[in-house]
């Protein structure tokens, strides 16, 4: 019977006997140094169609969400330059930045838990990068220039016609996708009434935002018709932080070397299930072979699996010889474990969780400060009493008017608004007011007194302030 032992001395010995060439190169890149266009072949099987109805609801999501509003407002907005963020109808202020940041730890957290057990999967599946990618620029591709043979033959062609046709046409379509992009890229930016306002008012009025949808626009145009997979290897940290996420228990996009070496033709007797087809590496959007393991480069996107499937239905072995698996179910056999790394995150992430949980729960909708007006000593009034003038600023978190009043909590005396405090939805909003007290209520040259801010009756606040008097 084997052991692990025994499993992963054949795992060892049969990755030693593999070509290590493949490490001193980058597929993209030519012997020359210049950029190497891959043209991988149409995928086709299972996966491929599950990812491409995937995509299609993602796409679909991506399109309508920022037409969705909730009272009047977008339901997600990313406005950085206004420091304005909308999740879900939930509004962040400059206010909620811790809140913010623990979201943002939680997301990494998650991220990093999610990327240990199940690798690049979201790579594959919902990185927007590889939804454009595969899914919108390269069929548009297809569409136009036809499978892998065909492009590259219309590479070598001189500029006749149909190249000039068919690359003028592609170039077009691709700009005009990327231009209709960057437009709801745009949306979720400064979101869709601005963007209209764009449209009606023309680019004259908003030559600052046009800019930016003619930058977006050419960003999107470069990446999708020459930078493509190199976004995934070169610019995106995520795909560079693999190497120390994942462990030997991460599930992947796999080849079955234990099953599949040595390669050789099916009628070869010895060898592996592996019929050296190249199908999986022909199909590869990044050109690696997987067949050399995990690599940087590859974005999990099942491509490879689909191709090896159909290979292995028509040579009669079973499907799988690369499929999702990580390093210990190949070599030694094992079944998926929950590791003690894995169960370390999770707790940490179920911790985070909870904390902003309570952050959201407990958020107030109105925030407010109130200050001695800074210079002011206390006033005598002609009926012997003391004042002292305060500023009070408010922000509306709120998507209607909020009408405030404020009440002495723990001392008899008058608080004399200067203007009725009605904060507008959504603002800030600062004014100021006098304490009027008796001298007959000041003991002290400070005395605390505490201020509650009323909404329809409601208490939300009590804040504490000081009232300057004469020294006793
Ligand atoms: S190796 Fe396979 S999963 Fe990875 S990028 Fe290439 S085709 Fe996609
Ligand atoms: S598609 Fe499968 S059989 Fe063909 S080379 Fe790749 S791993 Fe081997």
């Amino acid at each position: 019977m084997e052991t692990n032992n025994d499993s992963e001395t054949i795992a060892n010995f049969k990755k030693d006997s593999l070509d290590q060439s493949f490490r001193d190169s980058v597929a993209t890149i030519s012997k020359e140094g210049n950029r190497n266009y891959i043209n991988p072949q149409k995928p086709k099987g299972k996966l491929y169609n599950l990812r491409s109805y995937f995509s299609y609801v993602y796409l679909v999501l991506f399109f309508t969400l920022p037409f969705i509003k909730l009272d009047g407002e977008p339901f997600f907005l990313f406005n950085i330059l206004e420091r304005k963020f909308i999740f879900f109808g939930v509004i962040f202020w400059p206010q909620d930045s811790f809140i913010f940041a623990i979201g943002l730890l939680t997301f990494l957290v998650f991220v990093i838990l999610f990327t240990v057990a199940f690798g690049r999967l979201f790579c594959g599946w919902a990185c927007p990068q590889t939804i454009f990618m595969e899914m919108v620029f390269r069929k548009i591709e297809y569409w136009i220039e036809g499978d892998a043979n065909k492009r590259r033959k219309l590479n070598e062609m001189p500029w006749n016609s149909e190249k000039l046709l068919k690359r003028g046409s592609k170039v077009a379509v691709f700009f005009m996708v990327s231009f209709i992009i960057a437009n709801f890229f745009l949306a979720y930016t400064i979101g869709m009434d601005e963007l209209e306002v764009l449209v009606k008012e023309g680019i004259f009025l908003h030559f600052g935002t046009f800019s930016a949808l003619i930058i977006f626009t050419c960003v999107f145009f470069f990446v999708y018709i020459w930078f493509r997979e190199q976004a995934c290897l070169i610019v995106c940290p995520y795909g560079r932080l693999q190497g120390v996420m994942l462990d030997k228990n991460s599930i992947l996009v796999a080849y079955d070397y234990i099953r599949g070496e040595p390669r050789g033709k099916a009628t070869d007797a010895g060898s592996g299930d592996c019929v050296n087809c190249h199908a999986c590496v022909r199909v590869c959007p990044t050109g690696i072979d997987i067949r050399n393991g995990t690599q940087l480069e590859c974005v999990n996107c099942t491509a490879c699996i689909d191709a090896c499937n159909e290979i292995m239905d028509h040579v009669g072995k079973p499907q799988g010889l690369i499929r999702y698996a990580s390093e210990n179910n190949i070599a030694k056999k094992e079944k998926t474990t929950y590791t003690w790394r894995l169960r370390l995150y999770t707790i940490v992430l179920l911790s985070l969780l909870s904390f902003l949980a309570i952050l959201l729960i407990t958020r107030d909708d109105v925030t407010a400060r109130i200050l001695r007006t800074p210079g002011q000593m206390y006033q005598k009034l002609d009926d012997h009493k003391l004042s002292n003038l305060y500023n009070v600023k408010l922000a509306n978190k709120t998507r209607k008017v909020i009408h405030v009043d404020l009440k002495l909590e723990n001392i008899e005396g008058e608080i004399k608004m200067i203007n009725p405090i009605d904060v507008p939805k959504e603002s800030y909003f600062q004014t100021s007011f006098f304490i009027i007290l008796k001298p007959a209520q000041i003991h002290s040259r400070k005395t605390k007194i505490k201020i509650g801010l009323y909404e329809d009756g409601k208490r939300i606040e009590t804040l504490a302030v000081t009232f300057l008097g004469p020294a006793i």
